[in-house]
């Protein structure tokens, strides 16, 4: 099968990658490619910063993506500092502490991912967006997932039930996140090129 190039230092991501892009094979990014920082004001730009960067040293097509969370009460904030929320090298519990105490009860919020992808032979480039909205929960649950799901109440009500994204299944999470409708609108993308 077709392979990509996933740029990426996140053994997590590249795991996740792998099962939403099936049949395409996710390979890593080799060690000697540099990654350039998330300096970008949009998803969109940080995702092709990195997707440009592994396709320009791999001579191979590559895929980067970029993602976070956007408070309606906070006018879009973390937004794309969502990993440095509390700070450069805050925890996920930290950002998480932080985000119970700014951010209201029952306030929209929305997780977005983008994910973009050079091909270096062709010089094509696409960027393809995927958004998840929900509410702010009362208090943090479950122990699934990671960073800000605890307190995510995901909107789509016939797959989550009432629960947080942290107490959904990979499988569950997967067909409503940010990240699964990015990754399926990748797929589009490149069906016809398998
Ligand atoms: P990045 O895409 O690795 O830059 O992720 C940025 C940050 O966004 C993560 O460290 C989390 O804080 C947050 N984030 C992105 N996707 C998710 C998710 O699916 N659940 C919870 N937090 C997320």
């Amino acid at each position: 099968m077709p392979r990509l190039v996933l740029a990426t230092r996140n053994p997590h991501k590249a795991e996740e990658f792998d099962e939403l892009l099936r049949p395409w094979t996710v390979v890593p990014l080799p060690d000697n490619v540099d990654l350039p920082p998330e300096t970008g004001t949009t998803f969109a730009e940080n995702a092709l910063g990195k997707a440009r960067a592994a396709a320009a040293g791999t001579g191979r097509t590559s895929f980067g993506d970029d993602s976070g969370i956007v408070a309606d009460a906070l006018d879009g904030a973390p937004g794309v500092r969502s990993a440095r929320f509390a700070g450069e090298d805050a925890t996920h519990g930290e950002n998480l502490a932080l985000f119970l105490e700014r951010v209201p009860v029952g306030s929209a919020l929305a997780y977005v991912c983008a994910i973009a992808y050079v091909d270096p032979a062709t010089r094509t480039e696409h960027v393809v967006e995927g958004r998840c909205t929900g509410t702010m929960a009362a208090e943090p649950r479950g122990d699934g997932g990671f960073g800000y799901d605890p307190v995510f109440l995901p909107d789509d009500a016939d797959v989550a039930r009432g629960r947080t994204m942290a107490e959904l299944t990979p499988a569950e999470k997967a067909s409503i996140s940010h990240r699964g409708i990015a990754a399926r609108a990748l797929l589009e993308l490149l069906r016809g090129q398998a």
